[in-house]
C-alpha cells in the first residue's frame, strides 16, 4: 500500500507540461500576456473565465496550432517547437469546440482517421475502436453513421474516442460539453470524470461554467483579459479570492441558482 502511494508521489510530482511566459498577440489584441502554468502527471487543469479572455489561446498554443511571440512551452522534458510539434502533438489528445469531427467521414473513419494514416495495422485499429466505444459508451451501430445523423451528445463522445485513439499522455479539451442540453451534459460530465481517472490521463479543460470547473478540476486556473488572475483549487478561489474579480465571477453563476432556489422555497 504504501508503495502504491509513494508512486502516486512521484507521478503527481512530475510535471508533464510547463509554459514559462508564454505570451500571444493578434494584431492589437494582447490575447496571452507572459504566462506560467505547470500541469502535473495524471493532474486535470481547468481554464476558466469570461469569453475572450484566452482560454482558448492557450490550449492551442500548448497544442502548437498557433506560435507564442515569446516564452517557452515543455511536453514531456522537451520543448515544443515547430520543428518537433509534429511528433509532440501524436501524444496529445485535442477535443476542439463543437467536436470539430469531420462532416464527410463516418464515425469509424473520423474516429480511425489518424491511425490509419500512421498506417496502423489493420486488427490493432478495430480492437481500439470497439474498446473505446465501450468506454465511451456508444453504441456499435453508430460506427457507419456520418456526424450529421448524431445527436450532439453521441458527436462528443465520438470527438472523444478520436481523441483518445492513440492513446495520448495529454488531453486537450475545449469547452468539450458546451453545445449539450443540461441533461446530456451532467451525464457526460460524470462519465468524462470516471474515464479521465479510469485511463490516469493528465487533461487541461476549458469551459466558461465555474461548476463544471470545480466539478472536474483539481486545480482551476481563473483567467481575465489574457492573464491569470488566480490558481488553486474551487475551494481556494471561494474562500481566498485574489481580487475583486473572482469573487464577482463565482457569485455571477451562483446567483441563478440562489434564485432558483428561492423560487422553489
Ligand atoms: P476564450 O477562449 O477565452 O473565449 P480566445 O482565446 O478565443 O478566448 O480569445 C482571446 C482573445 O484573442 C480575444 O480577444 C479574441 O478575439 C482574440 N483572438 C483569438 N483568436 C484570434 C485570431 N485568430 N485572430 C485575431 N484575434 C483572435
Amino acid at each position: 500500500m504504501a508503495r502504491l502511494e509513494d508512486h502516486r508521489e512521484i507521478q503527481h510530482t512530475s510535471r508533464m507540461l510547463v509554459l514559462s511566459q508564454v505570451s500571444k498577440r493578434y494584431g492589437g489584441t494582447e490575447a496571452l500576456t507572459a504566462t506560467d502554468i505547470q500541469v502535473s502527471n495524471g493532474e486535470t487543469l481547468v481554464l476558466i473565465g469570461p469569453s475572450g479572455c484566452g482560454k482558448s489561446t492557450l490550449l492551442r498554443l500548448i497544442a502548437g496550432l498557433v506560435q507564442p511571440d515569446s516564452g517557452t512551452i515543455t511536453f514531456e522534458g522537451s520543448a515544443v517547437t515547430p520543428a518537433s510539434i509534429l511528433l509532440a502533438r501524436r501524444r496529445m489528445g485535442y477535443v476542439i469546440q463543437e467536436g470539430g469531427l469531420f462532416p464527410h467521414l463516418n464515425v469509424r473513419e473520423n474516429v480511425t482517421v489518424m491511425a490509419r494514416y500512421l498506417r496502423r495495422d489493420a486488427a490493432w485499429i478495430d480492437g481500439r475502436l470497439a474498446e473505446l466505444a465501450q468506454l465511451v459508451r456508444l453504441p456499435q451501430e453508430l460506427m457507419t453513421r456520418f456526424p450529421a445523423e448524431l445527436s450532439g451528445g453521441q458527436r462528443q463522445r465520438v470527438s472523444l474516442m478520436r481523441a483518445l485513439m492513440l492513446d495520448p499522455d495529454l488531453l486537450l479539451l475545449d469547452e468539450p460539453l458546451g453545445a449539450l442540453d443540461p441533461m446530456i451534459r451532467y451525464q457526460l460530465q460524470q462519465e468524462l470524470k470516471t474515464i479521465f481517472a479510469e485511463l490516469g490521463k493528465t487533461v487541461v479543460l476549458v469551459t466558461h461554467d465555474i461548476a463544471e470547473a470545480a466539478f472536474f478540476g483539481q486545480t482551476l486556473v481563473l483567467m481575465r483579459d489574457g492573464r491569470i488572475v488566480q490558481t488553486g483549487s474551487f475551494r481556494d478561489l471561494a474562500r481566498n479570492p485574489a481580487e475583486a474579480f473572482v469573487e464577482e465571477f463565482i457569485s455571477a453563476q451562483r446567483e441563478p441558482m440562489a434564485q432558483l432556489a428561492a423560487a422553489l422555497g
